[in-house]
């Protein structure tokens, strides 16, 4: 069976170990409980709290892929659309908004993907 990528498992917001569950409760686009993580993994138990404030650090990867995001968004629309500089800016503004739930958990599954290690043994606790 061929083993899933550790950014493709971050982009699906998978176990970083199992590659099996899911780290939300949720669906992206059911926005109730849109921030709620869960504390273990279900298939294999991996705790997904690693210490007291571990996502702080999660912040900066989204930090960075915003203004990434922000950046390379601004000059495609503004040269391709020949807009404005304001007007281009508002409709990046939008796309951020757009994109923001899936920025904030995404960097929070690579963040964890930086810290568990992908164990293709990985047993089914239940
Ligand atoms: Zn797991």
């Amino acid at each position: 069976m061929k083993k899933a990528g550790m950014l493709t498992s971050a982009l699906k917001l998978e176990c970083p170990k199992c590659r099996k569950a899911d780290l939300f409760y949720f669906p992206i686009l059911k926005f109730k409980k849109m921030y709620t993580m869960k504390s273990t993994c279900s298939y294999c138990g991996q705790n997904f709290n690693l210490e007291p404030g571990f996502y702080y650090g999660a912040m900066f990867i989204s930090y960075i892929i915003s203004s990434f995001f922000m950046l390379i968004s601004f000059f495609v629309i503004k040269f391709a659309f020949q807009l404005s500089t304001w007007r281009t800016f508002g409709i990046v503004l939008l796309l951020v908004a757009l994109v923001y739930f899936y920025i904030f958990r995404f960097s929070r599954s690579i963040w964890i993907h930086f810290f568990v290690d992908y164990d293709e043994n990985a047993k089914n606790i239940q």
